[in-house]
């Protein structure tokens, strides 16, 4: 190996250890620049160019059916449809169960504080949100109390049967984004993709198959906050996740 590529690698290394090192729930910025998308920024670990090259549009067309969809009934009281946010030629997917009270009002996945530090995992990784793509099995916010959308602490997970109907979604999603790694976010999605009923402590770090794409279960950012020694855990899964693309 040469000099130059073995002192890149030890920079990288620095850097994700700091990253890390960034988690804490208090270090976790509220600043709202980091839920914008920003038009696609390639960054040191995105590989390009590749894939399909209609998949912009492919997803666009997509979406608009989703911004349409009534086939079940959380798209009634929705606020807004939550399609996905990210590169249509990304590496990694990571996927969740479905919008929360925040991503129902801006129509965006993982912002607020889950949000940001799914960012700060990606960074430690060495890529950003808008290298990555970011999804979730539904893209309609399920509600313990449908009629208002406007209440607090109304979330709930989504039902098997609403995560069956919106699947062929994202299904849509994966085969044109077509990412090297697949990486759930918590026991519902996991679940969901994998077809199992383990639970999460033991689904995670190991790796799974869907749509012949590799798939890592790991704990979702909110599980984090309210817990900070799984932290650990998540990063040794996102070490392993890493070694594979470096494997290509
Ligand atoms: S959750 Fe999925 S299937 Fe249900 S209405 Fe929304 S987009 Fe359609």
């Amino acid at each position: 190996m040469k000099q130059s590529e073995y002192s890149k690698i030890i920079t990288l290394a620095k850097r994700a250890v700091e990253e890390y090192k960034n988690w804490d729930e208090e270090e976790i910025s509220t600043d709202k620049e980091n839920s914008v998308i920003p038009e696609q920024k390639m960054t040191k670990n995105t590989i390009y160019p590749k894939k399909n090259k209609n998949a912009g549009e492919l997803l666009e067309d997509l979406q608009k059916q989703v911004c349409n969809c009534k086939k079940c009934p959380l798209g009634k009281h929705r606020l807004n449809a939550v399609f996905g946010v990210g590169n249509q030629y990304a590496d990694i997917m990571f996927i969740g169960e479905g919008p929360g009270f925040q991503e129902d009002h801006k129509g965006e996945p993982f912002i607020g504080k889950a949000g940001n530090l799914l960012d700060k995992i990606i960074e430690a990784m060495g890529f950003s949100r808008q290298s990555v793509y970011i999804a979730n099995i539904v893209k309609c916010h399920p509600m313990k109390d449908p009629t208002d959308p406007e209440l607090r602490s109304n979330d709930r997970p989504p039902s098997p049967e609403e995560m069956s109907v919106c699947k062929p979604y994202l299904d849509k999603q994966i085969e044109i984004i077509s990412p090297k790694v697949i990486i759930t976010l918590g026991a519902s999605s996991s679940r969901a993709l994998i077809q199992t009923e383990e639970v999460i402590s033991s689904l995670r770090g190991n790796f799974k198959e869907y749509m012949g794409i590799k798939l890592m279960p790991t704990y979702h950012p909110a599980a984090l906050l309210r817990n900070p020694n799984l932290k650990k855990d998540v990063w040794s899964d996102m070490k392993k996740v890493l070694s594979v693309l470096k494997k290509g």
